[in-house]
């Protein structure tokens, strides 16, 4: 993991929670979500980090089988909504404080 992506991994967990509870997420697809919004997660990075927020309670997962493969869809659970309500009012406050100029 290169300097910058540890710096940012909290900004992308956070992106990956608030996907999580508008849908059911995959890892493929939120490669492309965040690729849109300027990030460069390869496979290698995203499925640890989805592994870990199941582990540490803010994801739950299901398996499906997908034309043959199987797939792991991801959805937030209690924790992970509670977790993302305390992250927004973070963000507010930072972005109040460092986008103020
Ligand atoms: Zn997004």
């Amino acid at each position: 993991m290169t300097l910058n992506r540890k710096f940012f991994l909290g900004f992308i967990r956070i992106h990956i929670l608030y996907h999580a509870s508008q849908k059911e997420i995959y890892g493929v697809q939120m490669i492309g979500e965040l690729k849109k919004h300027g990030y460069k997660v390869s496979p290698g990075t995203m499925y640890p980090i989805l592994h870990s927020l199941e582990e540490e309670g803010f994801l739950k997962s299901r398996k499906e089988n997908v034309r043959g493969k199987i797939r792991k869809y991801y959805q937030i659970t209690s924790k992970g909504q509670k977790i993302l309500q305390e992250s927004r009012q973070k963000i507010k406050k930072l972005l109040n404080e460092v986008m103020a100029f």
